[in-house]
């Protein structure tokens, strides 16, 4: 899968991809991340990419026509798996099954707003769609980008070692997930500070465990997610 990212800011990607599953599932191949800056579509001598809002309001807006001549240009014919996402506060909100269904396309490219926002046109009528990561506000797209793409690359095929582990997490519907909250774990040593391990978890059969394991994450949930429930 390619993931391509528009942005003003391209060295801020510097760590978030260097790293861990998402940089292994990069160097294996399974996937790729480009990103482009988006002042290479400026003509001017300032490069600029942002304008006064009409109707006059605080800020600058990032301009329609740099962004739709990059995407136009990153992608002469576009074709229906190649999905062009703008970040924003006000788009649909991001979650795991959104994630899911992003997953099955061929290339994401993801346009990240920055000052008071982008023109309105670009959601219009050049994204696919506009989705934001969370009910608050940031200064920029960037972060917001790297959050989805590091949420989708997991899922790709051959990304986490072991091949059923995203199956079984929060917010899936596999294993004692149900879209729940996944349940709790511990490791070595099994008593810290005087604070024990359950003991199913040590000593149980598996059938004990499967059945801890469900009604520990049923428990959290309720506990810090009742709205999954
Ligand atoms: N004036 C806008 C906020 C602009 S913040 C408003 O009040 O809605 C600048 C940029 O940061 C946005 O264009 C968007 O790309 C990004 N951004 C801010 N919050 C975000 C969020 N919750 N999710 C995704 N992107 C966000």
């Amino acid at each position: 899968m390619i993931f391509h990212i528009l942005t003003i800011f391209p060295d801020l990607f510097a760590g978030p991809f260097a790293h861990g599953v998402v940089k292994r599932a990069k160097d294996a191949g399974i996937l790729d991340i480009r990103i482009h800056d988006l002042r290479n579509w400026t003509h001017d001598r300032h490069r600029t990419v942002d304008d006064r809002p009409f109707g006059g309001a605080e800020g600058m807006v990032l301009k329609c026509k740099p962004i739709f001549d990059a995407v136009e240009s990153i992608w002469p014919s576009r074709v229906e798996s190649q999905k062009v996402l703008l970040l924003s506060a006000q788009g649909r909100m991001f979650d795991q099954a959104m994630a899911n269904r992003l997953k099955d396309n061929a290339e994401l490219l993801m346009i990240c707003g920055r000052y008071e926002g982008v023109d309105e046109r670009v959601a219009e009528h050049l994204a696919d769609d506009e989705i934001s990561i969370g009910n608050y506000v940031l200064s920029g797209g960037e972060l917001a980008a790297a959050v989805v793409i590091d949420t989708v690359a997991r899922l790709l095929p051959g990304v986490l070692g072991n091949q059923a582990s995203s199956e079984f997490e929060s917010f899936s519907e596999g294993g004692h997930g149900e879209g729940l909250l996944d349940c709790p774990q511990w490791t070595r040593p099994a008593e810290f500070r005087g604070w024990k391990v359950p003991d199913v978890l040590v000593n149980g059969n598996h059938a004990e465990i499967a059945k801890f394991r469900k009604a520990a994450a049923r428990e959290k949930t309720r506990r810090l997610r009742p709205d999954l429930l």
